[in-house]
């Protein structure tokens, strides 16, 4: 019997598409399999649009040890963490915990700046063939630094990302703004990182973009409205059922569900270490002093994009709340932060949409992409940074699938 397509490709995601796309081009015929109504409606949708392909510094660092009664007592306003008995929760915290010395740390950073790197030419190759309208640009980014002892540690990753060929400079409060005027409104600061090749782009319009592209000409077929609830392999095929008793199949399965892998995967008997950590934004239009730049407050853990004649405000990491709701009072306390951080970069009274996301997050921060059965990949667990890693990893699924004896 003839299988639906070569690879079901399960989400329709940043990740999703992205390894569908890297699928498409090596001649695979491709089944786009999505619950929701469109592509790009998860955390892909409105997240804070920044292609960090410089600053990829893994979640758990030495620096975690200091924060973590702050972050615990619920005193570090950008966190919340939902504790819990549940050995899941327990397994991964201590998981989480163990990365945090100095040399996981460093481990974890470079590994996933090498995938960032990936990233970034996968996407320069992509864009070539393909220009997508998505609001992409080379933005640059400072991380503005408020603590005085910020300088010698920032300096320490900037010269281990330096033989990978990324360009970060150490910068002084007015050399910050010199480069970045809008900086003039964050009061404290001690210093930023800047990052001229950083790049931004809204992962909505990319998802969209893309799939028409590979549906015009790749012959990728997208199913929405199929909410995949059981997987199993009948000889040579992956037979795949959804909600409504629906079902097709495909020689292979590429899974890309972002946070609800978890749940679906501990349907096939596969554990995987992801943990749901929320996070929201708002975008609304520019102020009176808007930056051109991406900035992140380290401080206050946010992000400042500006995506045309508006800016994307996102941040908060709620550990372990898996409801992906926005609670207006976690939002309305983004929009205080982000008024305190940057005041004339947006106008905070004119906010045009707010939105909330489940960011899935492994220990090391970095990606889980590895085969887990016969013709089985696993593209899961990107984290804060699922967007920037989206192109890279679709690359190395894409190859895991097709040649699995091959090193990635
Ligand atoms: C506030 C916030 C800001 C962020 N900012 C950035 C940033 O600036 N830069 C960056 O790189 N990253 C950022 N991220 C992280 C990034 O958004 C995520 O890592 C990324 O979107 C994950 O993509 P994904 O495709 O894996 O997941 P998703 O976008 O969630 O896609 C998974 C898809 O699978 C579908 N699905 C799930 N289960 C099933 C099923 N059973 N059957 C069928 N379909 C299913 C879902 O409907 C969904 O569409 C941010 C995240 C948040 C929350």
């Amino acid at each position: 019997m003839h299988a639906d397509a070569d690879v079901a490709v399960i989400g329709a995601g940043v990740v999703g598409i992205a390894t569908a796309w890297a699928l498409a081009r090596r001649g695979q015929r491709v089944l786009l399999l999505e619950r929701a109504a469109g592509p790009g409606l998860g955390t892909s949708f409105a997240n804070g649009a920044q292609l960090s392909y410089a600053y990829t510094d893994a979640m758990a660092s030495p620096a975690l040890w200091k924060q973590l009664p702050a972050m615990l007592s619920g005193r570090d306003a950008a966190f919340r963490v939902r504790p819990s008995l549940a050995p899941h929760f327990l397994g991964w915290g201590l998981a989480f915990l163990r990365n945090a010395t100095t040399a996981r740390y460093r481990r974890n950073t470079l590994a996933t700046l090498e995938l960032a790197l990936e990233s970034k030419a996968a996407m320069d190759a992509l864009l070539a063939r393909h220009p997508i309208d998505f609001q992409h640009r080379v933005a640059g980014k400072l991380h503005v630094y408020y603590d005085a002892d910020a300088q010698p540690k920032a300096r320490t990753m900037i010269e281990a990302k330096r033989p990978f060929g990324v360009r970060q400079e150490w910068l002084s409060p007015e050399q910050a703004i010199a480069m970045e005027p809008a900086l003039v409104g964050a009061r404290g600061m001690a210093g930023a990182v800047y990052s001229p090749d950083e790049e931004a782009g809204d992962p909505w319009r990319f998802c969209t973009g893309l799939l028409e592209v590979l549906q015009a000409e790749y012959g990728v077929q997208a199913r929405f409205g199929f909410d995949l609830r059981d997987a199993r392999r009948e000889g040579a095929h992956w037979r795949l059922h959804d909600a409504n008793g629906d079902s097709v199949s495909a020689a292979r399965l590429a899974v890309c569900a972002g946070i609800d892998s978890h749940a679906l995967l501990r349907g096939m008997g596969i554990a995987s270490p992801l943990m749901a950590v929320k996070g929201y934004s708002f975008t609304a239009p520019c102020g009176a002093n808007p930056p051109a730049a991406s900035i992140t407050d380290t401080a206050r853990k946010l992000v400042f994009c500006r995506l045309g004649e508006r800016i994307r405000v996102a941040g908060l990491a709620d550990l372990n709340h898996w409801d992906p709701q926005p609670d207006p009072a976690r939002l309305a306390h983004l929009v205080a932060m982000a008024a305190e951080s940057l005041p004339d970069a947006a106008d905070y009274s004119l906010i045009e949409s707010h939105w909330a996301g489940l960011r899935p997050v492994t220990p090391q921060s970095s990606p889980i992409l590895r085969l887990a059965g016969d013709g089985l990949a696993l593209n899961i667990g990107h984290g804060m940074l699922g967007w920037t890693l989206a192109m890279g990893s679709g690359e190395r699924v894409a190859r895991l699938l097709l040649e699995p004896s091959r090193p990635t």
